[in-house]
């Protein structure tokens, strides 16, 4: 029998590919191997407002059997080898593979010294960790988040929702300095603010210590500051430990070209794993952790193991939301020289950031509800079309952006 498709990772990535390879009528086995419980499911919902009272799956279990996928959840890969295409488990017989997808993710940094098992400090990546993560919160209660990223933030507007004390620990002096410009990052804290949440940015923690029924964490201005809970929103590194031990090159992720290949034979990689050269973007090497780009590279991925020439030439796109207003960012604004503010009646606004010869290289938009939904959609099509808006013409929120895009 032919080995087939071999996929480690049962994430958004890993799903997508595998019910791609199906859709394209690829008819060798499929193995999707993930070290979670549960079928693949959508991150994102676990950190908004509402908290998550069960997996959103991207399909439930019976469609991967209708699909010929065997789905193996809480199934750990320890080894893979790529002499002989054999995965290998801790127990159980190794499976050879004809192509090896790596889409394993990443995991979340922990504050130093903390055991994985505490149960009032936690990261927010699983499931699990956004079960542990809603029973402390509540009326009465006081959570600490270590990080001013995406995540702090939207934890911090969930744990609010819940009634929870929240106080937002940053090292630098302000929150999401990673791509988002200061004056959106500014509209997010005071709206933050109007629902009670506290900010401590430029501090230094000394110690983090748990106790029986408290978290306390030590900065380094001699205050201490005691909790219910802290969550941990540092960031994420990505899972290449597999890739690394079999000798696959590593660059900030598993490397991969545009095909998504690997440096090693039959092996391709996708999602928050992997670094990539962007289309968009001369080739320059970059690594996304983004629910868009995650599709869209399991998508991608399902052709280029099939052989289907194609280029990968999305627009890096993500967004959150937190109460009633929801940021996008839609490009990357490294190397832009230029900003440009367009202001609407309601309150939204998006912010243009061109680089050196004019060309529009990312837009960061945040309004309440959809309402930059339209403008960022036609943003994001006019970074793709390597568009050089007219300044004046980006500025004016009368000025339609859809009259500029090239046909
Ligand atoms: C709380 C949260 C909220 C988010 N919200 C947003 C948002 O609002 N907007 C946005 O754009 N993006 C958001 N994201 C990011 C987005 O969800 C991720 O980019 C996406 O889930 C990454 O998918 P992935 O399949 O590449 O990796 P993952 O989802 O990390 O999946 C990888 C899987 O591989 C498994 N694995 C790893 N190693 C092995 C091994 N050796 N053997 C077997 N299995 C293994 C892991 O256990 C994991 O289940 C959010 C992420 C989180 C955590």
């Amino acid at each position: 029998m032919n080995a087939g498709i071999v996929i480690i990772g049962a994430g958004e990535c890993g799903a997508r590919a595998a019910f791609v390879l199906r859709e394209y009528g690829y008819e060798e086995p499929i193995t999707l191997i993930g070290s979670e419980a549960h079928p693949p499911y959508e991150r994102p919902p676990l950190s908004k407002s509402q908290g998550a009272s069960a997996p959103v799956v991207v399909a439930p279990r019976d469609k991967y059997a209708s699909e010929r996928i065997d789905l193996r959840t809480s199934c750990t890969v320890t080894r893979i080898d790529p002499d002989l295409q054999l995965v290998h488990f801790a127990e159980g017989d190794p499976i050879k593979y004809d192509k090896l997808l790596l889409t394993t993710g990443a995991t979340p940094r922990m504050l130093r010294g903390i055991s994985p098992a505490s149960k009032r400090i936690l990261p927010m990546r699983t499931f699990e960790h956004a079960l542990g993560i809603k029973c402390l919160l509540g009326p009465t209660r006081r959570t600490i988040i270590v990080g001013g990223g995406f995540i702090g933030l939207e934890v911090g507007a969930m744990a609010r929702a819940a009634g929870t004390e929240v106080v937002i620990l940053e090292t630098q002096s302000r929150v999401l300095t990673r791509g988002v410009p200061q004056t959106i990052a500014d509209t997010l804290v005071e709206r933050h603010r109007q629902e009670g949440v506290r900010f401590e940015c430029g501090i230094q923690i000394e110690a983090v210590r748990e106790t029986d029924d408290a978290v306390e964490v030590e900065l380094a201005d001699g205050r201490t500051l005691t909790a219910d809970s802290l969550v941990v929103g540092i960031g994420v590194v990505p899972n290449t430990q597999l890739a690394e031990a079999a000798g696959l090159v590593i660059d900030n992720g598993i490397a991969v070209n545009e095909l998504l290949e690997t440096s090693a034979a039959n092996i391709y990689a996708a999602g928050d794993c992997c670094s990539f050269p962007s289309a968009i973007y001369d080739g320059r090497r970059v690594r996304l952790e983004s629910w868009r780009n995650t599709q869209d590279q399991g998508i991608h991925a399902a052709k280029m193991l099939l052989g289907k020439p194609d280029t990968l030439a999305s627009v890096p796109w993500m967004w959150s939301d937190q109460y009633d207003l929801t940021l996008q960012v839609a490009g990357l604004a490294d190397g832009s020289e230029r900003s440009v503010v367009r202001n609407y009646e309601d309150g939204s606004r998006i912010i243009f950031h061109l680089g050196a010869d004019g060309r529009l290289l990312a837009a960061s938009g945040i309004g309440v509800g959809n309402s930059i939904a339209r403008d960022m959609k036609l943003s994001e099509m006019l970074i793709a079309a390597r568009a050089e808006p007219d300044p004046d013409h980006l500025s004016d929120p009368s000025f339609k952006l859809k009259s500029i895009l090239p046909r």
